[in-house]
């Protein structure tokens, strides 16, 4: 089991709810994670149970960003509006920042999204769970 975060901007949730819907019996079997207004969105819509975390712009980014700080997060889908400013964009660089510190595999738009879902079904992130098993005290 994966600890997996969802992340949408405004314009993107719609996006994103559709996504995770395609997907829900491989989401299903991990534990997940998001930003409270994107994590509330994806509930209305399946029976997944999302751990959900402050608004973005009020510090959710920062709270992902703590787990990967720590290597606990092993997935994240950020669908980020390219074409519109956001308020916590320190935040999101600080996330972003952090997923390449730890090797964190992210995606930032729906095809890459697509793309690692694939991989998570096909199991190539068995090496993630090394991660967790072998992680130092
Ligand atoms: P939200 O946060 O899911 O609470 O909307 C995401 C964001 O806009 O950064």
């Amino acid at each position: 089991m994966l600890n997996i975060a969802f992340i949408a901007h405004d314009r993107k949730k719609d996006e994103m709810v559709n996504f995770v819907t395609a997907y829900e019996p491989v989401f299903k079997e991990h534990k997940l994670y998001s930003t409270g207004t994107t994590g509330s969105r994806i509930m209305e819509r399946t029976e997944l149970t999302i751990n959900r975390f402050m608004s973005g712009p009020l510090g959710g980014d920062q709270q992902i960003g703590a787990m990967v700080a720590t290597n606990e997060m092993d997935l994240i889908i950020f669908l980020r509006d390219p074409l519109m400013a956001q308020p916590h964009e320190p935040d999101i660089n600080a996330l972003l920042r952090l997923c390449d510190v730890q090797g964190i595999p992210l995606a930032t738009n729906i095809a890459t999204a697509e793309l690692l879902v694939k991989a998570l079904q096909r199991g190539d992130f068995a090496w993630r769970e090394l991660v967790h098993k072998y992680k130092p005290e």
